[in-house]
C-alpha cells in the first residue's frame, strides 16, 4: 500500500519528534494546512465519505431556522446579532436556514453572518451557496474571533470533528494513548507517558479492566464554553447538533470513514474523514462552569418531530409527483428514525435565560 503524503510526513515526524497523541493526529489528518481531509477537500453529500442531515434535505435547515427566529424573538428582535455557524460544510444548512428566515425580515435586516471555517476550499463553497441570501458573510477561522454583540450560534456536526485525547487503563493508571511506528516503520497505537490526572476519571469507570479506553474532548469543552459565556454576557441562544452520547462513559468511538466505508484509522491519514462521538454531558458541564444552564439535551428525532418535521414535510409534498413525496417520505425516515440519524444524534440548546426555548423544555433540567 503507498502511504497518502500526509502519512509520509506524519512517519518522519515521529521519527524525528517521537510519538503524537491521538488528539495531534486527529488534527493534523483533518486540518493540516496542506494535506488535511477538510482542507483539500469540498466534496460532501452523496458524493462524499459521508452524508449530513442538511444534505439528506432542506427541511433540516429550515426547522433549525425556525428555532433561531424563536430565539431572536426570546432576545427582544435586537437591531443587530451575530448569526455565527461553525464549521458549515457546502453552506447548505446557512441556506436553508436563511430561507426561512424571510418569513420574518426584522430577523434578516438583523443578521451579521458570521462562517467559523478552517478551509479556504470550502469558504469558497460557502460564499458561492450563499451568495443568493443578500448576506455577505465574515469568516473566521475560530469562535473567539467572532464580534461582540448578542448572537445565535449553530453547529452541525461540528464538535465531533475536533480533536481528542484516548487514555488507556494500564496497572499504573490512565495512560495517554500515543501513535508511534512499529519495526516495520508503520503507525501504531501505543502508550504514552502522559497520565490522566485522578480528578477527571469518572467515578463509575474507576474500576474499569485494562485495557479500557476513555476519550476526553477538552478542546470541544472549551469551545462550548468560550460560546456559553458569551451568550451569558451579551444574550443569544446556541444549538449544537451532533452524535454523541448523553451520559459520559468508557469505550472507543474515534472511526474513519473512507469512501463510504469504514476504515482503520491509521490507514488513510488526510484521505479518510476521522470523527469521535461527542460526550454531551461533558459539553453540558463545560456551559454549567460558564454559569449558563444548557437545556436538557433532545435526540435528533424527537427534536425535528417537536419542531413540526412531519407537517413540513406534508407542506413540502403537496402538489408533487408520486416519487418525489417517496423522496421526502424517505428523508423523513433518514433524519427521525430511531434506526437511521433519530436517535444516534443528540441536540442541545442553549440560552442566557432560565425560561427554555421551544421545542426544548425544562423536564429534566438539574
Ligand atoms: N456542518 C456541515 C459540515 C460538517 S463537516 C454539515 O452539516 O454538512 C465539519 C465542518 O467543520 C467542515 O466545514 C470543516 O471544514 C469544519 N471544521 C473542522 N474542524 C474545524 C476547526 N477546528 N475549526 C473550524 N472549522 C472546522
Amino acid at each position: 500500500m503507498i502511504d497518502t503524503a500526509l502519512k509520509a510526513r506524519l512517519k518522519a515526524r515521529i521519527k524525528a519528534s517521537g510519538p503524537l497523541s491521538v488528539a495531534d493526529y486527529m488534527s493534523a489528518c483533518l486540518t493540516d494546512p496542506q494535506h488535511g481531509y477538510y482542507t483539500t477537500r469540498t466534496v460532501f453529500g452523496t458524493k462524499g465519505d459521508f452524508i449530513t442531515a442538511p444534505e439528506v434535505s432542506q427541511m433540516f435547515g429550515e426547522l433549525i431556522g425556525a428555532f433561531c427566529l424563536s430565539a431572536f424573538e426570546q432576545m427582544g428582535s435586537p437591531k443587530t446579532f451575530n448569526l455565527v455557524e461553525l464549521g458549515p460544510g457546502r453552506g447548505v444548512l446557512m441556506s436553508d436556514l436563511l430561507r426561512t428566515a424571510k418569513l420574518r425580515p426584522a430577523f434578516l435586516k438583523a443578521t451579521q453572518l458570521t462562517l467559523v471555517e478552517v478551509s479556504s476550499k470550502l469558504k469558497e463553497v460557502q460564499r458561492k451557496t450563499l451568495a443568493s441570501s443578500g448576506l455577505e458573510p465574515t469568516f473566521v477561522d475560530s469562535f473567539d474571533k467572532v464580534q461582540d454583540g448578542p448572537l445565535i450560534v449553530v453547529a452541525n456536526e461540528f464538535f465531533d470533528a475536533l480533536p481528542i485525547h484516548q487514555f488507556m487503563k494500564t496497572p499504573s493508571g490512565w495512560m495517554e494513548r500515543c501513535i508511534g511506528l512499529d519495526d516495520n516503520e508503520e503507525l501504531v497505537f501505543g502508550i504514552g507517558a502522559n497520565k490522566l490526572p485522578t480528578s477527571e476519571i469518572p467515578q463509575d469507570i474507576s474500576n474499569a479492566p485494562d485495557g479500557t479506553i476513555l476519550e476526553t474532548q477538552p478542546i470541544a469543552n472549551a469551545v462550548a464554553q468560550q460560546i456559553a459565556s458569551r451568550i451569558k454576557n451579551q444574550g443569544g441562544a446556541a444549538i449544537f447538533i451532533d452524535y454523541g452520547y448523553l451520559k459520559s462513559a468508557a469505550g472507543e468511538t474515534l472511526q474513519a470513514l473512507y469512501k463510504h466505508k469504514y476504515d482503520d484509522v491509521l490507514a488513510h491519514p488526510g484521505e479518510a474523514d476521522i470523527t469521535a462521538h461527542v460526550n454531551f454531558d461533558a459539553l453540558s458541564n463545560a456551559c454549567k462552569q460558564a454559569g449558563v444552564l444548557p437545556m436538557p439535551p433532545l435526540e435528533q428525532g424527537e427534536f425535528l418531530l417537536r419542531m413540526g418535521l412531519l407537517e413540513r414535510a406534508g407542506a413540502l409534498g403537496a402538489g408533487k409527483t408520486h416519487e418525489e413525496q417517496e423522496a421526502i417520505r424517505d428523508s423523513v425516515e433518514r433524519l427521525a428514525a430511531p434506526e437511521q440519524m433519530g436517535k444516534l444524534f443528540k441536540v442541545l440548546g442553549i440560552t442566557a435565560t432560565k425560561d427554555p426555548l421551544p421545542p426544548f423544555d425544562l423536564s429534566s433540567r438539574s
